[in-house]
């Protein structure tokens, strides 16, 4: 791992022009974020806001990544990268380009897709939402994403972005996208690891997502996704006092 990721690196400073700091930094901070599956660990760790790398025993996932290669540069390549929509918080195609290996693959929500350059489209698979893939053996599933209330159904118009479900050797995983207390978000079962979203204006407050949460009962959630715009911002620790302790919270290092 050590020669690719000492290319990667020099690429990324090249290309950003930012000094690299050492992702160890960070690393402490993830800690204990790690979920069983039937073959082995999935591990959590938040990049930033929406962006975030899954290790696990099929292969490094990363979803939704944006933002400097420098703050990639500790974890293996991705297998598969996985794109919620086209916003720029969840994606950037510079980005993309300094993480993409050989074999790297993406799986995209239509719209996203449709904005790849050629290079990238080639590695691309799209699935619309209620559409169910596979991939290394883990299934994944596109789980609507959308806005029902009228002055926010501008940002995120049903039937275009995605959330997605990984089924991992066992363990289920529920990335929300951007996206309110939508039914279909109300009637997932058997999830392991949600990952919910909740600012504003662009997506919900947290007396929805925690209203949400509780209805669908995973066994963790981390909030995620809670910077927003305009006094925006939702507190993961008022999220997590609403719920109660119904579901158990994991606070990752989204903007730390
Ligand atoms: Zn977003």
């Amino acid at each position: 791992m050590t020669h690719s990721r000492r290319s990667f690196l020099k690429t990324g400073v090249a290309a950003t022009g930012v000094v690299f700091l050492p992702y160890v930094v960070g690393a402490a901070a993830h800690a204990g974020n790690e979920f069983a599956t039937d073959s082995g660990t999935v591990s959590v760790n938040a990049i930033a806001h929406a962006s975030m790398v899954l290790l696990t025993p099929i292969g490094t996932i990363h979803v939704d990544p944006v933002g400097e290669a420098a703050q990639y540069a500790d974890f293996p390549k991705p297998d598969l990268i996985i794109l919620t929509h086209h916003h720029g918080d969840h994606f950037n195609v510079d980005t993309l380009n300094g993480l993409v290996a050989e074999g790297t693959k993406l799986i995209t929500n239509a719209e996203v897709y449709k904005q790849l350059p050629e290079d990238l489209k080639a590695r691309a698979s799209q699935m619309i939402n209620g559409d169910s893939g596979e991939f290394n053996g883990m299934s994944i599933e596109a789980i609507p994403a959308y806005n029902t209330t009228e002055d926010k159904l501008k940002f995120h118009p049903a039937g275009r972005d995605n959330g997605y479900v990984l089924g991992i050797d066992g363990l289920r995983v529920y990335v929300s996208g951007d996206t309110e207390d939508i039914p279909e978000m109300r009637a997932l079962k058997d999830i392991d690891v949600a990952f919910v979203c909740m600012n504003l204006p662009f997506t919900m407050d947290v007396e929805a997502a925690a209203s949400a949460v509780s209805e669908f009962k995973p066994k963790y959630v981390y909030p995620y996704h809670y910077r927003g715009r305009d006094g925006g911002m939702q507190d993961p620790e008022a999220f997590a006092k609403l719920l109660n302790e119904a579901v158990q919270v994991k606070m990752g290092g989204w903007y730390s």
